[in-house]
């Protein structure tokens, strides 16, 4: 059984949101193209307490962008986005969400951090996405989204780690490139765990 995993698709990641990922909105229409073909359809969604330690509003004196400590993890620092129960969190308009079977909620610890749809970044908890894929006989997941550089690549990386045939499909995904070239190596280091780029 071939699941496709939407990462993320979520207004505060599109043009116009608190962490835009440029093009964003272009893995949209993908992602309804792409829906009907496959036997399930499992959706991935950023959803922070307003206080979550990976904002830098959290961290005085920090800004955007800086890579600083929590609970012995490494945390770069965002914008306040995908707040729980806010517009920004919600799953983009133009998403037919009516083909997604199953919504897998992240992030929604203050002090972690999740960037993958299985894990947190510490692997300290699981999300129950693999638990929820293994109960339907999933063996096979196909990967799309945003962003390329940190939860597509997050989420493939440990759904290949958990040996499921994952493949991802670089249509359906942009990349936030907070340094030029992230996309590219995240998706290098993607085909060296033997991850398909399709
Ligand atoms: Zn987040």
């Amino acid at each position: 059984m071939q699941a496709l995993i939407l990462v993320d698709i979520q207004n505060d990641f599109l043009p116009g949101g608190a962490l835009a990922v440029p093009h964003g909105d272009e893995v949209v229409p993908v992602a309804n193209r792409l829906m009907p073909q496959y036997d399930l359809v499992v959706a991935t969604q950023d959803w922070h307490p307003a206080d979550h330690q990976s904002f830098a509003s959290q961290h005085p004196g920090r800004s955007v962008g800086e890579v600083i400590d929590v609970d012995g993890l490494e945390q770069t620092l965002w914008p306040d986005h995908c707040v729980e129960n806010t517009p920004g969190a919600e799953l983009a308009a133009e998403l037919n969400v009516r083909g997604i079977q199953h919504v897998v909620r992240k992030g929604t610890d203050r002090r972690i951090d999740s960037y993958s749809g299985f894990f947190d970044n510490g692997r300290r908890k699981a999300t129950g996405l693999e638990a929820y894929l293994r109960q339907r006989a999933v063996t096979g997941v196909d990967v799309m989204g945003l962003a390329t550089d940190y939860c597509v690549k997050a989420t493939a990386l440990d759904a290949a780690a958990l040996a499921f045939n994952t493949r991802v499909i670089a249509e359906g995904c942009r990349g936030v490139e907070l340094v030029p070239g992230d996309c590219e190596k995240a998706l290098d280091l993607m085909w060296a765990r033997g991850i398909m780029v399709i």
